[in-house]
């Protein structure tokens, strides 16, 4: 009995000696702003997940995240034995979120069949109040705390089978100032049409993981994928410096090798990210060498070009990499050359990326 005690006493001293690493996502801060990594939506025993609350904690200071949300469904809840009041996830993450330094933001799902389907309220002062017959009162009801509130998974097939609509309940929902912004990605998905509604509306576009599962389920970090997240644009790295920046719509979504956003943060971050480091020149021919400091990869098409130049047809950044572009023209060739390229992932519309350039 005292042999098989020593055995889990020492078992138990391995296990707790194994170190936590936090990995840092390297992303670059724009003029002004600092590039919040954020989750605003993901799920935990007190709904329908399968994790306790501090686990999402854990699991975001180890992927490097800033900010997060545990946004229980108010009308789904499996285990309603266990789980007492709406926001009591919040209560039992809040002390591990401080002791991590993860920006834990209060906030609910409200759950309803299309329309309008669910929608995440954040920033609320209290969850029960969103518990309501009628889906029109629980918005309301986050309004008047003041929530920012978004459209969830706009285009997820079960509710929207077919095609991804806007129906009658979201301009009503609109015109009331009960949306402040859509999921434009959720999970692995990204939605084109409901990153027009944000460009058309004036919303803020989001990208959450929607996590039930522990994360390592959905996302194989051993094969260098990534957590979808919003990157917030804040003037200071606080809850509220994340509510300053998305009542002004200033984010980026990262899903899969995508970036999606407005034209002018994604050319900032591009810019920012990968750096001409070297261009050498000599005769009919030109190399750029690029510097790529972040984690982000780029993807490069050729588009119009003078047809004396030619250089890659398609052509990629990797992550934290050093790479060359090679470009031949005549050797007559006097003058300033330029060469033009689509950055496919960078999406500044719905599925179409961004047009770039550089001289030589
Ligand atoms: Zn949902
Ligand atoms: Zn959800």
């Amino acid at each position: 009995m005292k042999h098989i005690f020593s055995i889990l006493f020492a078992a138990g001293m391995a296990l707790s000696a194994q170190a936590q690493v936090r990995h840092e996502i390297h992303v670059p801060d724009l003029d002004g702003y600092k590039t919040l990594k954020c989750d605003f939506h993901m799920h935990t025993v007190y709904s329908d997940g399968a994790v306790w609350p501090t686990v999402r904690v854990d699991e975001a200071w180890r992927e490097g995240l800033d900010a997060i949300a545990l946004t229980e469904h108010i009308e789904y809840r499996p285990h309603k034995d266990l789980t007492g009041h709406h926001g009591r996830s919040y209560e039992i993450a809040e002390g591990s979120a401080k002791a991590n330094d993860i920006l834990l933001i209060r906030g609910s799902e409200i759950t309803r069949s299309m329309a309008p389907g669910h929608f995440n309220a954040i920033f609320l002062k209290d969850c029960n109040p969103l518990d309501q017959k009628d889906w029109h009162d629980s918005f309301k009801q986050a309004k008047q705390q003041g929530a920012f509130i978004f459209w969830n998974h706009p285009g997820w097939a079960r509710q929207q089978p077919d095609t991804t609509l806007w129906w009658n309940e979201h301009t009503e929902i609109y015109d009331n100032g009960w949306m402040q912004g859509i999921e434009v990605a959720n999970g692995t998905s990204y939605f084109p049409e409901a990153h027009r509604w944000c460009l058309e509306k004036s919303l803020t576009m989001i990208g959450n993981s929607d996590v039930h599962n522990p994360i390592g389920m959905d996302f194989d970090f051993y094969k260098g994928e990534h957590r979808i997240m919003t990157f917030v644009l804040a003037k200071e790295r606080s809850v509220e410096g994340i509510r300053e920046a998305l009542d002004n719509r200033r984010t980026i979504v990262w899903v899969k090798d995508l970036l999606v956003g407005e034209e002018q943060w994604l050319k900032e971050l591009f810019e920012k990210s990968v750096k001409v480091v070297n261009v050498k020149r000599g005769k009919g021919y030109c190399n750029i060498t690029l510097q790529n400091e972040s984690d982000l990869t780029f993807h490069f098409q050729k588009t119009e070009h003078d047809k004396a130049i030619e250089y890659f047809r398609t052509f990629t950044v990797k992550p934290q990499s050093r790479c060359n572009i090679a470009i031949y023209f005549p050797e007559t060739f006097n003058g300033e050359g330029k060469i033009n390229f689509r950055v496919t992932n960078l999406l500044v519309q719905p599925n179409r990326g961004m047009d770039y350039s550089y001289s030589f």
